[in-house]
Parts: C-alpha cells; sequence; structure tokens
C-alpha cells in the first residue's frame, strides 16, 4: 500500500495509511523516513494479524517522538523514540502486539512475553525487524539467554513473578538489570508454551476473563505445571531448549 501525506501542520505531519497513521515532526524524521516507517508498520499490523488468526480494521496510530525514552502502547496508540525508528530498533511489532493483544486480565509475565515471542516470530518471516531490544537471537536463542539470566542475581531476584503474578520492583526506572532479565525469561516460558501448545490457545488466553482457569483449560495444563517444566528445562544445559545463541545477559539492552 502506498501512503500518502494526509495532513500536514508547520510541526506536524501524518501520513494515512489504510491500517495505520504516523504522526511525526518533520525537524526530526523526513517525509520519506515518515512514509517507509508507515508501510513497515502496516505490514506488521497484517502479518500479526494473519499469524494470531486476527481479523481487524480499526486503524492504529503511531506517535514519533524525540523527547520519548521508553515505547509503549495506551489504547490503539503507539508511542515511539524517534532515534530507534530512524536506527531500526524499535520495538513497533513488539507495540503492535500489546495493541492488537492487550491481554487485559493476564499477567504482565504473560502479556510481555507474549509481545516479545510475536515480534521475533514476525520478524523471522520477513515481515519486519526485530528490535533485539532485550533478545539479542530472538526466538531462536531467547533459552540460551533465558538461561544466562537465571544463573544471574538479578534474574534470581525477577523469577518470582515470571510465571506468576505482579511485575518487580524498579521494572520501568531500571531497564537494564531489572527489565531486561524480566522480559528475557517471560519471553522464553511464552515461547516454551507456544512450541508445546501452539499459538492459537495462548491467542484465546490473552482474552481470557479469568487467566489461571483459562490457562489449564486451553492449554491442558496449570500455569504452575508450564512453569515447572520449564524451569527445569533451562536448568539442565545438557537438554537444551534451543540452540545456544552466544549472547550474555544485557548484551541487547545498552541502546
Ligand atoms: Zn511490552
Amino acid at each position: 500500500m502506498r501512503a500518502r501525506l494526509a495532513a500536514r501542520s508547520t510541526d506536524r505531519a501524518v501520513f494515512g495509511h489504510r491500517r495505520v497513521t504516523v504522526n511525526f515532526e518533520p525537524g526530526e524524521i523526513s517525509r520519506e523516513e515518515a512514509a517507509a516507517f508507515a508501510a513497515l508498520a502496516a505490514r506488521g499490523v497484517r502479518e500479526l494479524e494473519r499469524l494470531a488468526g486476527l481479523s481487524g480494521r480499526a486503524p492504529l496510530r503511531f506517535e514519533l517522538r524525540g523527547a520519548t525514552l521508553i515505547s509503549y502502547a495506551r489504547g490503539r496508540t503507539i508511542r515511539l523514540p524517534v532515534h530507534r525508528v530512524l536506527a531500526r530498533t524499535a520495538p513497533y511489532l513488539h507495540e503492535i502486539a500489546h495493541v492488537l493483544l492487550p491481554c487485559s486480565r493476564a499477567p504482565a509475565w504473560f502479556s510481555e512475553g507474549l509481545a516479545g515471542y510475536l515480534e521475533s516470530a514476525i520478524s523471522e518471516r520477513g515481515a519486519g525487524y526485530d528490535s533485539h531490544l532485550f533478545t539479542p537471537a530472538g526466538n531462536s536463542g531467547v533459552h540460551a539467554d533465558a538461561a544466562h539470566w537465571l544463573a544471574d542475581p538479578r534474574g534470581a531476584s525477577v523469577i518470582p513473578f515470571v510465571g506468576t503474578r505482579g511485575t518487580p520492583r524498579g521494572i520501568l526506572a531500571d531497564r537494564q538489570n531489572v527489565a531486561a532479565p524480566f522480559y528475557v525469561l517471560s519471553h522464553s516460558l511464552v515461547k516454551f508454551m507456544a512450541d508445546q501448545s501452539g499459538l492459537p490457545p495462548l491467542v484465546r488466553l490473552s482474552r481470557a476473563r479469568s487467566f489461571p482457569a483459562a490457562a489449564r483449560r486451553l492449554t491442558g495444563k496449570a500455569v504452575s505445571a508450564w512453569r515447572a517444566e520449564w524451569l527445569d528445562a533451562l536448568r539442565r544445559p545438557a537438554a537444551p531448549l534451543s540452540p545456544p545463541a552466544g549472547g550474555t545477559p544485557g548484551a541487547g539492552t545498552a541502546r
């Protein structure tokens, strides 16, 4: 699809697309770069819907901002740091996953793990790029990254929140030592579940009103059982969950 300039003011511009609008500040990113991002984001929306078996029509709004440090999604609006968009390190696929699969009643580990898993899955299909914000090797290396974190005191301090409920203290303030292990371990657990149960039950689980009961019904196992099996597999170096990626904890977090 071709992006077109839908509106422009002296300091803001918006590219209109059938499924996305991109709001940007022309002093920070060129029209061509914003249009290219609009096309990339629209493709990401289509691919994520295809992968998750969703159908949607409502547009997503992207705001590219120089002053923003942390990417986030609220409702159907996604705000991204413009420098990450220019460097192709923006977690736009992760945030699209949050918008399309809001996980409003699911615990944080599931919401973040599913977004990370889908970001990697779509980029591995060649339909966009992986920000590699916390997982330097994406889905193929996330278990190796998780095993590194599990052996690290920073991983040990967030593991009580993975496969349970809540978020570790400092997750917003300390991206490198708290958010990084929490995101990697959550992503690894979701991939472990997706590899065994398939993605469709996890998509349904993301919309469930009662997460623990729905997890048992949709995946055939209680979350506590998934968690125990996953931890056991991560701690058994003789039976690796996937080929080691060669990454070290925190390797992808300094950008
Ligand atoms: Zn997220």
